[in-house]
């Protein structure tokens, strides 16, 4: 049980016994307690509209992931060394999902793992080292993943940029070099990748692959022009090397129109990566790939992982990826999406402050901009505070982290999105008048 005056406790707890580079949000921070759905009740019981987490894919606390863990729990827990129906049925599950030119999967315990394996995949199968990734990207935590994750191998702390890392400026079209009103947006930032491959060749790296959110989250909720990946994928293969699509934010449904983000692009990834959302708060990560990648990686060295793959993994995975068809989630993502981007929409007509609204289905973002066209960064810290006092939980990102983040659950309302556009506006008024 909690007592309300935990909180400060906590706070204090967290202070003396954590690293200090472990981040919360908000200046009065938040304590969740429960959650049901997309909401979320602190140490008082008051509510908070989650439109921020994408890991509760399917809704807090979903009574069928209770039910299916809980189940699983009572039996046994194992792992891929021994047989279990769950984990081809959660394998074919998510290869339902896929083109078939994907036929085999890789289960870990998160989307850091599933980049990490990613990037042996791709050295393995082309015997070369060098990776071609877009500016502020992030893949994960650990050593390898951060070497092919800008947002933090270029902080100040950093540890820079690896020899075998080429950075391509992310396909921004709202800030970056070339913007929406030039036609050949796509393929000008697509032929940015040329001579990065040539860099990569002249240091005697060679092209392993590419990697990219497919849309770019922590680079700003980008959305790059159409046919964008297609024409980087083909450069990649001439080079020898193999794409992969990091889907850890876009995929299951939550673009609405498309499964996955890949399909927006009209591309074909040899190597798909998913994460966050598909445990619904379970830790689990997915790779996913061809016989022939696959094939070139089963070189002699076990590959295993104690928890990945497990048996309460893949129960819980096959159950997300269950609820979110038979809840119609990704439609709802659509409907209500469109919904919210209409209502933005009118935000932006009406403030000067809001540069640009963009995203598909539930993952949105607001652009916020000075006078002069530049990033808002302390606008952009108002509002998301101000939200969280009115008690609506959004984020923010971009490189100078002034892009309004929305990306809560698939099973928001209408009366939701209806909440967060009415909460904004008044916030907006207030900005203008200050
Ligand atoms: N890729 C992307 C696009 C992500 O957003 C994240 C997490 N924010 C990761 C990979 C890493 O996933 P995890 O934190 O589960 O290791």
């Amino acid at each position: 049980r909690f007592h309300p005056t935990d909180k400060n406790e906590v706070l204090a707890g967290r202070r003396a016994h954590f690293g200090g580079n472990l981040s919360l949000t908000y200046s009065d921070p938040v304590m969740p307690v429960r959650g049901w759905k997309h909401h979320l009740f602190d140490e008082w019981g008051r509510p908070y509209l989650d439109a921020y987490n994408n890991v509760p894919h399917v809704g807090h606390a979903h009574p069928r992931i209770q039910a299916v863990a809980a189940d699983q729990l009572k039996r046994m827990n194992s792992n891929t060394r021994y047989l279990h129906p769950a984990q081809t049925a959660f394998a074919d599950k998510v290869l339902s999902k896929l083109p078939g030119h994907f036929e085999v999967c890789f289960f870990v315990n998160s989307g850091t793992e599933a980049n990490e394996l990613a990037l042996r995949l791709a050295r393995a199968h082309t015997g070369a080292t060098g990776m071609v990734t877009p500016d502020h990207g992030y893949h994960g935590n650990t050593t390898g993943a951060i070497a092919i994750s800008a947002y933090k191998f270029n902080k100040p702390g950093g540890a820079g940029q690896a020899d075998w890392v080429e950075l391509v400026e992310v396909a921004d079209d709202y800030r970056g070099s070339f913007r929406r009103d030039d036609p050949d947006r796509a393929q000008k930032f697509a032929d940015l990748v040329d001579p990065a491959i040539r860099n990569l060749q002249q240091r005697g790296h060679g092209i392993a692959g590419f990697i990219a959110e497919t849309f770019p989250s922590v680079g700003g909720q980008i959305i790059p022009p159409k046919g964008y990946l297609p024409a980087v994928y083909e450069k990649i293969r001439a080079a020898g090397g193999v794409c992969i699509a990091d889907e850890v934010q876009t995929g299951l449904g939550r673009l609405g129109d498309y499964y996955f983000g890949f399909e927006h692009q009209g591309a074909l990834p040899d190597i798909v990566v998913m994460g966050k959302p598909i445990g619904n708060g379970h830790p689990l990560g997915v790779l996913v790939t061809t016989k022939a990648i696959a094939e070139n990686f089963d070189n002699g060295i076990e590959f295993f992982s104690t928890f990945g793959g497990s048996t309460l993994s893949c129960r819980t995975g096959k159950e997300v990826l269950d609820i979110v068809d038979d809840e119609g989630l990704q439609d709802n993502a659509r409907l209500i999406g469109t919904r919210l981007v209409e209502g933005l929409r009118g935000l932006e007509r009406k403030y000067a402050c809001v540069g640009d609204v963009r995203g598909m289905g539930l993952f949105l973002g607001l652009e916020l901009i000075a006078p002069d066209g530049s990033e808002a960064t302390g606008i952009c810290s108002y509002v998301k505070n101000r939200m969280r006092d009115q008690r609506i939980l959004i984020g923010s990102e971009g490189p100078k982290d002034n892009i309004l983040k929305i990306r809560p659950p698939l099973t928001i309302d209408a009366e939701d999105a209806d909440m967060i556009v009415h909460i904004l506006d008044g916030i907006l008024r207030e900005v203008e008048a200050a």
